[in-house]
């Protein structure tokens, strides 16, 4: 498992009102930035990018939750990142080189060697011979290039950066882009994690190694997967013709539960779906809900009816969705004659019918299923699924996802979870239902 360098555990943000409502920026949120990786953060304007970045930085404080620098709350470590802007942000009244000195400057660090490391990393960013220009005298790519120096002068563990290429001209931004690419992977720079937000789909696709989507109002993850292609990546192969359209229909439809990843050129299992994080009581509680009131209804009317953040109601909403038993069209659920029959069947009924769909609909519970069937032990390993998820999802979605996949498992009694040996195993108990069938069958009566 690779190093988590930072890791926030359900950070939000909100802001106060003079009224008693508060705007919420960023929902409660788990995220971690893992050692080795490039981050692409998406997500439509106003969705809470910059806010959620800022926190990940330590440079503003989470209204709730709390973000860790290696395992030790952030405001109280010894952070080591910096910060690339769309802005630039350099100080027009010194030169090239006394810009990228503040930085070291900021850290204490004595003259000499501030000058030198200043010099060498304006050599490796290709701004030799400009150290003396004032940022007014450079093109935006040049001042661009400023920008990076400055922030890598510092040698970030984390380097974050908001937006740096949507001021530069396309080729400008093109070539810095391939320039920082070549510095990460000779590890030219001992940066070990790269953040990077963006609203370009195909910056995302080409540079990261793992991007996450972002939703709106309030701001929260929607996707987050890993991209296995290789580098250098071409715009032009399926691979990545299929990754930037899947990432459009997920940012086009923003109501809706992202579809499976397609496969990629290699192979490689890339078909999960996204299981949202939702628990069986709450699908059965919503669409009990929707049946009272005649089938179909706003979500945020839902939301607002169960008392529920919509950012709470969102996955259970999906998962409804997923399984079949409610549509949605313009922000609007309408529950189907399946998910009609759920809401009206007492419990053995209703995990008869969401066992039904659940392994009609979902390839990881089809899977889990079909392996515990083939084992003479009648149990499988986690880890035998945890690779496979693994190749696709991050770590810790990886890990949700299969907390997710046994709390389901379980309710419908597709299969039973064994903590202590991480094991997937027939289901332990029968349903009562079950139980008769059993001894009424001959064989059972002589055993
Ligand atoms: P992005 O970077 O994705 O475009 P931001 O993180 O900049 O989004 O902003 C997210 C949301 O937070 C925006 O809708 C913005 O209006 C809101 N916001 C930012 N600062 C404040 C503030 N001080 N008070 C209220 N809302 C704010
Ligand atoms: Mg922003």
């Amino acid at each position: 498992m690779a190093l988590q360098i930072i890791r926030a555990e359900r950070v939000e943000k909100y802001y106060a009102q003079p009224s008693e409502n508060r705007i919420q920026v960023i929902a409660p949120t788990d995220l971690s930035i893992e050692s080795g990786e490039i981050v692409a953060l998406l997500g439509p304007s106003g969705s809470g990018k910059s806010t959620l970045l800022r926190m990940l930085t330590g440079l503003s404080e989470p209204s709730g939750g709390e973000v860790y620098w290696h395992d030790k709350a952030i405001s109280t470590a010894d952070v080591n990142v910096s910060i690339v802007f769309q802005s630039f942000a350099l100080f027009p009244w010194l030169t090239v080189l006394e810009n990228v000195e503040a930085a070291l400057k900021a850290r204490g660090m004595d003259a000499a060697e501030r000058r030198r490391r200043s010099l060498k990393i304006l050599d490796t960013v290709g701004l030799d011979g400009f150290q003396a220009a004032y940022p007014k005298e450079l093109s935006g790519g040049m001042r661009q290039r400023v920008g990076f120096a400055r922030a890598l002068v510092v040698e970030p563990e984390v380097l974050f950066m908001d937006e740096p290429f949507s001021a530069l001209d396309v080729l400008t931004a093109e070539n810095l882009r391939s320039e920082l690419l070549e510095l990460w992977q000779k590890k030219t720079i001992p940066t070990r994690s790269i953040f990077i937000v963006t609203h370009n789909i195909e910056e995302a696709v080409l540079l990261a190694d793992r991007i996450i989507v972002l939703g709106r109002n309030p701001g929260h993850v929607r996707t987050d997967f890993k991209v296995k292609l290789e580098h250098p990546r071409d715009r032009k192969a399926s691979g990545f013709t299929q990754l930037v359209d899947y990432i459009y229909k997920v940012l086009t439809q923003p109501d809706a539960q992202p579809p499976a990843l397609p496969a990629t050129p290699a192979g490689r299992r890339a078909h999960y779906q996204m299981l949202p994080h939702a628990r069986p009581g709450g699908i059965a509680g919503l669409l009990e809900l929707l049946l009272d009131h005649q089938g179909k209804d706003d979500i945020y009317r839902l939301a607002d009816d169960l008392a529920f953040e919509i950012d709470d109601l969102l996955p259970i909403v999906d998962a409804a969705r997923l399984l079949g038993f409610l549509t949605v069209t313009e922000g609007d659920a309408a529950i189907t004659a399946t998910g009609a029959e759920y809401a009206n069947s007492e419990i053995l009924r209703q995990k008869e019918l969401f066992r039904i769909a659940a392994v009609e609909n979902v390839l990881l519970l089809r899977q889990i299923v079909r392996a515990i069937e083939a084992k003479s032990d009648r149990s499988v390993p986690e880890e035998f699924f945890h690779d496979m998820l693994d190749e696709q999802f991050s770590e810790e979605e990886t890990v949700r996802q299969l907390e997710t996949a046994i709390s389901w498992g379980r309710y419908a009694e597709l299969f039973d979870f064994d903590a202590g040996r991480r094991r997937f195993i027939q289901p332990a108990k029968l349903s009562v239902e079950d139980e008769e069938e059993k001894t009424e069958s001959p064989e059972e009566i002589d055993a």
